[in-house]
């Protein structure tokens, strides 16, 4: 199986060659976003390369993730820029996106070194529906309040 994605401008592209995901929502305050230079938080740490680009991550209450083998991601076009935030374990997790349109396509967590976390939205041909099939939720206690759990779905507090 191969799934194709892209951002919003197209000038990232990826395949993914897997056989089967774990299909994730995310709920944690990072994955809603990531502060913009005018709201820097003293705790993220930002890449030498581009301290002084940091792109807003996703704006919304949740990620949804496509999480794969690390091994089975594969840019395809273009280039991402990326951006290291700590995690509440203390490690890092880096969150790759397009430089042009800002599109947060990947992250990979320190915390998880064989996966990559593929962000569910930039998915093409309905890849964004992940089957219909939501396995686990992240960081439910950041939840917003209008919005239920997933049945089926389990239910993890933070990490685990
Ligand atoms: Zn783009
Ligand atoms: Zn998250």
């Amino acid at each position: 199986m191969v799934l194709n994605g892209s951002c919003m401008c197209g000038g990232v592209q990826y395949a993914v060659q897997a056989e089967e995901y774990m299909s994730a929502l995310c709920h944690c305050t990072d994955c809603q976003k990531v502060p913009s230079p005018s709201h820097p938080i003293p705790d993220l740490i930002s890449s030498p390369k581009q301290n002084a680009h940091v792109a807003q991550w996703t704006g919304g209450a949740f990620t949804s993730n496509a999480v794969v083998p690390r091994t089975s991601f594969k840019v395809t076009k273009g280039t991402c820029t990326s951006y290291d935030a700590k995690g509440a374990s203390g490690k890092i997790n880096k969150h790759f996106f397009c430089p042009t349109c800002g599109s947060g396509i990947y992250t990979e967590l320190e915390i998880m070194p064989d996966m990559t976390c593929v962000k569910a939205g930039t998915l093409d041909n309905k890849g964004t529906e992940l089957n219909g099939k939501i396995d686990v939720e992240l960081y439910v206690k950041d939840r917003t309040g209008y919005l239920s759990a997933v049945e089926g779905a389990k239910q993890a507090q933070t990490m685990e």
